[in-house]
């Protein structure tokens, strides 16, 4: 449905055809480009193709200059850049302000920003601005050549139905995407483009939200997204400790450990560690699956992995179904063997 003539009525439905190129948000934390960016590019140039328009990379930041060189080996035919001290850190104000004045004046087609915490943010606010819809929390994106209309597909019902949205009369159609579930760009340092400065037509004063300190998170840090090998633990742990077990098993494979929600609930692990529709979506190489069931849920988040292997007591445990190695079994039993196999 098109979000925006159900809540706003009374914005007119945009000259779609005077809108052109497919936008990326580079979003980036102390001046270094997030891997969702990468996905987004990907995903990106494939929407661009399909339209036979260009694709650009929008990077707001200060000192982030060179960053669009990356950006221009990763895919993006145009780089606008905001490059200015107001913009140092990430205040909704000071971002949305000035990529909405871009949009108004560039009129891109299509939008699309990470799922992240600052895209999830961001990505409403532009909306608003630009009296557009937005489909949160994408898992696919396909292209309607002949409606050149963005067919957005996200988990609906608490994952139980894939639900297509289209914004069919309003511009930008914009999304914000799930990291981990996009292909990367493929780099190639050969590439050439265009680099564009936006203006910054605003003051420091006029921004409400000041940054009176930065803290750090102090807890433990984990990158599910980035992580070729996951060893993932489920309520067949029987406890907190059980993940101990899990973290030997990671190690010598050099990977990470992670969870199923259940897990977390239960306070075995902390919440940056689940996978599933509302933790982290993974593509891991390898994801070994130890004692978790293959709730919907969970296998949202890791069905796409290149490799699953499952290890569950019970055969009949819905995760065989999706595994393409299986091991019935107990993993008190199991992962020791494994382990002694290695070595
Ligand atoms: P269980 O379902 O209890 O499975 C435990 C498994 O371990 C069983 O299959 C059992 O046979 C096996 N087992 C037991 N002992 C052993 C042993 N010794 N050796 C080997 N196997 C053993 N879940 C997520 O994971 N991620 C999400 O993002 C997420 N989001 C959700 C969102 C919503 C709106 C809802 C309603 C639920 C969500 N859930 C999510 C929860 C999900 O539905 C399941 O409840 C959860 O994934 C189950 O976790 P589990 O597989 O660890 O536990």
């Amino acid at each position: 449905f098109d979000a925006i003539e159900k809540t706003s009525p009374e914005k007119k439905a945009a000259d779609v055809s005077a809108y052109r190129g497919v936008w990326v948000f580079a979003e980036q934390r102390d001046n270094e480009i997030q891997s969702v960016v990468f996905e987004l590019l990907g995903e990106g140039r494939k929407l661009a193709d399909e339209l036979e328009t260009e694709l650009c990379a929008v990077l707001c930041g200060c000192g982030i200059r060179e960053q669009a060189e990356e950006l221009i080996a990763c895919g993006a035919d145009k780089v606008y850049v905001a490059d200015h001290e107001i913009l140092k850190h990430y205040r909704t104000e000071s971002y949305s302000r000035v990529i909405f004045e871009a949009i108004e004046r560039y009129k891109p087609e299509v939008v699309l920003l990470g799922a992240t915490h600052i895209g999830r943010d961001l990505g409403p606010c532009l909306a608003v601005k630009a009296g557009t819809g937005l489909t949160a929390d994408c898992t696919k994106l396909e292209i309607d050549r002949e409606n050149r209309r963005l067919q957005q597909t996200r988990p609906a019902f608490g994952g139980n139905l894939m639900a297509t949205i289209i914004c069919p009369s309003h511009r930008p159609q914009m999304s914000t995407v799930r990291p981990g579930v996009m292909q990367k760009s493929v780099r190639d340092g050969g590439r050439t483009g265009a680099l564009i400065d936006l203006p910054i037509t605003f003051t420091e004063d006029e921004i409400p939200t000041k940054i009176l300190d930065i803290i750090k998170s102090v807890g433990e840090k984990v990158s599910l997204t980035d992580a070729k090998i996951i060893v993932a633990g489920g309520m067949g742990l029987g406890s907190a400790e059980g993940f101990k077990l899990l973290k030997e098993l990671a190690d010598r494979l050099g990977g990470v450990v992670a969870s199923s929600r259940a897990c977390v609930d239960a306070g075995w692990i902390a919440p940056s560690y689940q996978v599933g529709q509302t933790g982290t979506t993974v593509k891991p190489a390898v994801y070994i699956a130890c004692g978790i069931s293959g709730a919907i849920q969970h296998l949202a988040g890791m069905q796409n992995s290149d490799y699953i292997i499952a290890i569950n007591k019970n055969e009949n445990a819905p995760i065989f179904e999706v595994a393409d190695y299986g091991i019935v079994g107990d993993l008190y039993r199991v992962i020791p063997e494994l382990m002694e196999a290695l070595g």
